[in-house]
């Protein structure tokens, strides 16, 4: 079979994208895959195209209704018959796609999840040849993802009660080592060919922000940077939505806001002014932008910092799906990281879990602490090998900031973390060294201690900041408890021996330490 030839007649390319080629020849072979491709990487060409040349029919199961048209759209103007099943069509509706399925018009027929199982479809797929089920957003059967929907668990029913099992396709964007076995497990996939192509998005432009007042930053950068583009906020609560959209809205920004406690409608019709670019920037929670294809989008700020790195990741890369230069910009406050350690209490989760939780946030933490680049610690959390130090377009990487010696504050710190046993949180820790009278200090005797009061002159932000970078650098580790608690880890031994040097930017110590008393 000339695959060739049909991604050039069909699909008008010349060549496969990385990864689509080994994908698509080993499902044609009758093998299942999981292609774990970044936003854009072309995923949906990988079941597509075996899809055109597969006798049979195959089924895509995709979460999200508005991509399901937009996909049924292209392919049927490509000439490839095409429909979908999902609740947004009217029964009349309905029973002609159905009654069209039954005298086998379509190749490929597009389902919401939770439709799979449901009487008359099932039914009548049962009746048809299906030889391919391909399985988009597949990381939305996992419960450790952020994207969780239970009707994806409705998935392997569906398959095992097909005439003939057909090959399996599990797409995804996001995939943390303990996703991918969840989704190979629960989907059952038989000796599934596994490609990864790699995360990295070159023309995504990393940065983290430190600023005591976020909303002046914001206003200064939307009034200096892509000012009649298209950008996304995102805010941790509706609540901040609202406060954010009036502010910015008074200021004259063309701006609406999105979160799940909005009126559909108007909910829907500021999903559209975005998308149509009625209006120039769209302040949201999370509940915007799973499957938003808008490839020009030049901005994606984060207000507050969402849960984990996965979450960053893939919200920060509904930025430029284009390969246009966009900015990723994460403000960091350590409020927060109160914010999201509140909200995973309330979630009420298993102990195992919440401290998963944890320790996928602290990387999060540790990502708006490291002087290294941001790129490859993106890069490193999922896995992937890294090519170079320096990817010379992060903040990081183009900060060329003076660093300074800060060896002695690491050693200090350190040590006061060693006098105290290891036994407290970093609030304890900042108070000891700073000499504090708090009566909880005072009563547990920590002002006995040879480290009481060593860092008086020091803010307790430059002390944070300290704490963190070292924890970032893997000095430190900070538990998973719920009241986390510093310890030393056998690398900080070079720290305090004083045979590794620290160093960190001077920017950020002296605009955070009081009377300036940072020693060289
Ligand atoms: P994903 O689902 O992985 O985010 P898409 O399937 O939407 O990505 O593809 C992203 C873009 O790449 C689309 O505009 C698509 O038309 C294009 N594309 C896919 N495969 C190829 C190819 N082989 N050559 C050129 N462009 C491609």
């Amino acid at each position: 079979m000339d695959i060739y030839n049909e991604l050039k007649n069909f699909f008008g390319y010349d060549t496969f994208k990385k990864g689509q080629e080994e994908l698509i020849q080993r499902i044609l072979a009758g093998g299942d895959v999981l292609g774990i491709m970044p936003t854009g990487g072309g995923k949906s060409l990988c079941y597509q195209l075996p899809a055109v040349l597969l006798d049979g029919v195959t089924i895509v199961i995709s979460p999200l209704i508005s991509l399901m048209k937009d996909q049924v759209d292209g392919l049927n103007e490509m000439g490839i018959e095409a429909t979908c099943i999902n609740s947004t069509l009217q029964q009349d509706e309905l029973m002609e796609r159905i009654r069209e399925i039954k005298a086998k018009r379509y190749k490929i027929i597009f389902a919401a999840p939770e439709r799979l199982n449901t009487g008359g479809f099932k039914d009548i797929i049962r009746e048809l040849k299906v030889s391919l089920v391909g399985i988009d957003e597949a990381h939305c059967i996992s419960q450790w993802g952020h994207d969780f929907r239970p009707s994806y668990l409705e998935i392997p029913k569906f398959i095992n009660g097909l005439q003939n099992r057909p090959v399996v396709a599990a797409f995804t964007a996001t995939a943390t080592k303990e996703i991918i076995i969840e989704i190979k497990r629960l989907l059952g996939l038989k000796q599934p060919l596994e490609i990864t192509t790699g995360f990295d998005r070159p023309n995504l432009l990393y940065r983290v922000v430190k600023e005591g007042n976020k909303l002046n930053f914001l206003m200064n950068y939307l009034n200096n940077n892509f000012q009649r583009e298209s950008g996304i906020i995102y805010c941790a609560t509706r609540k901040t939505v609202e406060g954010l959209v009036t502010k910015l809205q008074e200021k004259g920004f063309s701006v609406r806001g999105y979160h799940g406690g909005m009126e559909a409608d108007l909910r829907q019709r500021n999903q559209e002014d975005f998308m149509f670019n009625k209006t120039q920037i769209i302040v949201a929670t999370n509940a915007f932008g799973m499957g938003i294809d808008k490839p020009d989008v030049r901005f994606v700020i984060h207000y507050n910092m969402p849960k984990n790195m996965e979450a960053y990741y893939q919200e920060a890369g509904r930025g430029g799906r284009d390969g246009e230069k966009s900015h990723c910009i994460l403000m960091y406050s350590p409020s927060d990281v109160v914010k999201q350690k509140l909200i995973m209490e309330n979630e009420h989760s298993n102990p195992e879990r919440q401290a998963l939780q944890y320790k996928n946030l602290q990387y999060l933490i540790d990502f708006c602490h490291t002087n290294d680049c941001l790129r490859n610690k993106i890069l490193a959390y999922f896995g992937e090998e890294i090519a170079k130090d320096h990817c010379d377009s992060c903040s990081n990487c183009l900060d060329k900031s003076e660093m300074i010696d800060i060896t002695v504050e690491a050693q200090k710190v350190l040590s006061c973390i060693y006098r105290i046993h290891q036994r407290y949180g970093i609030n304890v820790v900042i108070q000891v060294l700073r000499g504090s009278k708090n009566k909880k200090v005072m009563e547990w005797g920590l002002d006995r201690v040879s480290t009481y009061s060593i860092m008086k002159n020091y803010s307790e932000k430059a002390i944070r900041e300290i704490i963190m970078t070292l924890a970032s650098r893997g000095y430190i580790h900070i538990t998973t408890d719920k009241f986390p608690v510093l310890k030393l880890t056998a690398e900080c031994r070079g720290v305090l021996q004083g045979e590794v040097k620290v160093y960190h930017k001077k920017e950020l110590m002296e605009t955070t330490a009081s009377q300036s008393k940072v020693q060289k």
